[in-house]
């Protein structure tokens, strides 16, 4: 076997780095040398809020590591110095493809099998992708995803060449309505199409959507609702329009697909992963409810939430922010000291209304995020 550490995190997103803050020796956490964090990022946990905001404005964009975790907290600054003065181990570039809880291991994809006493799972959540809705051409070179510091990269990429061009939005959710302020902001002509009767649909009532869509429409944005994209016609390795179901063609030089939904990744744990309700409902009672009984992890969401690009403001479920990261961090320390089983639970009924687990020592940290859009 290869390294072995009193706690594991596995993920290296924002649950990772609020959890580390705890653990941070500081504060009385773990010592030198008995945490890692393994993430198949190669860098560092930041923010992910920034990426469909500042990241990607045309001048003075937000660039690591102005918004590594907890930038969005005001506390410290989490850079890989930082994790290197806490004695904290990052194991970055690296992803876990197995978990063996009986033996409390890890594998990695470069073969290392890494030890822990207590794990937390904090894997979050994956964009599913266009194939997985019967549309084929996610491997075009303008088709851009929104979910890591690669896509964004990609986006920025893609949209350079762009001014003045077209862009389809694939969803009215909140990415795809920042995207599609980015795009503005970028000088790109957009146009959103999704399913639904008003944007936003889940967070929304009907009249705050129509605020939101008349302020949009008047920097130019056009929205395609009632209907999805069925198709993408893709020449010389780009798309050049979106065939709707309704048989509607919209030509595009470029097609963000911000909105699309996203899977939790517990792919290579062993948990239940239903959350299929509310995310900013669920996430908020939850928030209530743990602070309450003081054993359950939470989902993170990471920042209040800097104007968009159009001079507007959507504000949602940050309050439970890194509440998540750190009853998690604090319960690992706890139970670990108490040699205790931890709960392992973010988002899942089961999880609260069930007693707790007697083993592994797992502690789930990461955010299910619902399927959103399924139609
Ligand atoms: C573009 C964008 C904008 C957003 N804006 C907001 C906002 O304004 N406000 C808000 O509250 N929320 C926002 N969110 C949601 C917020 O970012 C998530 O709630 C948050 O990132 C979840 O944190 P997490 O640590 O649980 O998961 P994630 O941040 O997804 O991190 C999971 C980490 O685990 C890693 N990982 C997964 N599987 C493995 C494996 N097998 N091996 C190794 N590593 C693995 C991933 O690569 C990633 O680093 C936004 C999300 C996106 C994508």
């Amino acid at each position: 076997m290869g390294r072995a550490f009193a706690y594991v995190i596995l993920g290296g997103g924002v649950a990772a780095g609020y959890a580390a803050l705890e653990f941070a020796p500081r504060r009385a956490g773990a010592s030198p040398g008995e945490l890692c964090i393994i993430s198949d990022e190669a860098v560092a946990p930041y923010e992910r809020p920034a990426l469909s905001k500042g990241y990607l404005l045309p001048q003075g964009a937000a660039r690591l590591p102005a918004f590594h975790t907890c930038a969005g907290a005001n506390d410290e600054v989490l850079t890989e110095q930082w994790y290197k003065d806490h004695g904290i181990e990052l194991v970055l570039a690296t992803r876990v493809i197995s978990a063996d809880v009986r033996r409390k291991t890890l594998l990695t994809d470069s073969g290392e099998t890494i030890g822990y006493k207590t794990l937390i799972v904090a894997t979050g959540a994956r964009a599913s992708e266009l194939e997985e809705f019967g549309v084929r051409g996610s491997d075009a070179a303008n088709v851009c995803y929104l979910r890591s510091l690669e896509d964004a990269d990609k986006m920025v990429g893609v949209m350079k060449p762009c001014h003045g061009g077209n862009a389809v939005v694939i969803g009215g959710g909140y990415i795809g309505m920042e995207c599609a302020a980015a795009l503005v902001a970028n000088e790109i002509k957009v146009t959103m199409v999704f399913p639904g009767k008003h944007c936003m649909g889940r967070l929304f009532t009907p009249k705050i959507a129509e605020f939101y869509e008349k302020y949009y429409a008047a920097k130019g944005v056009v929205f395609v609702k009632g209907t999805a994209v069925k198709s993408l016609e893709v020449s010389d390795g780009k798309v050049a329009a979106a065939i709707l179901r309704d048989g509607r063609r919209l030509p595009a030089d470029m097609d963000p697909t911000g909105t699309k939904p996203y899977d939790p990744r517990v792919d290579c744990t062993t948990h239940h992963t239903q959350n299929r309700d509310n995310f900013a409902t669920r996430s908020q009672e939850h928030a209530r409810r743990s602070r309450a009984r003081r054993h359950a992890a939470l989902p993170v969401s990471p920042a209040p939430n800097p104007p968009l690009h159009t001079g507007l403001s959507l504000s949602y479920h940050w309050s439970c922010k890194p509440l998540a990261a750190e009853t998690c961090g604090r319960q690992s320390l706890l139970s670990a000291s108490e040699k205790s089983t931890l709960l392992s639970s973010a988002f899942s009924t089961i999880n609260l209304r069930s007693p707790l687990p007697t083993s592994p020592q797992v502690v789930h940290g990461s955010v299910h995020q619902r399927k959103e859009n399924r139609t």
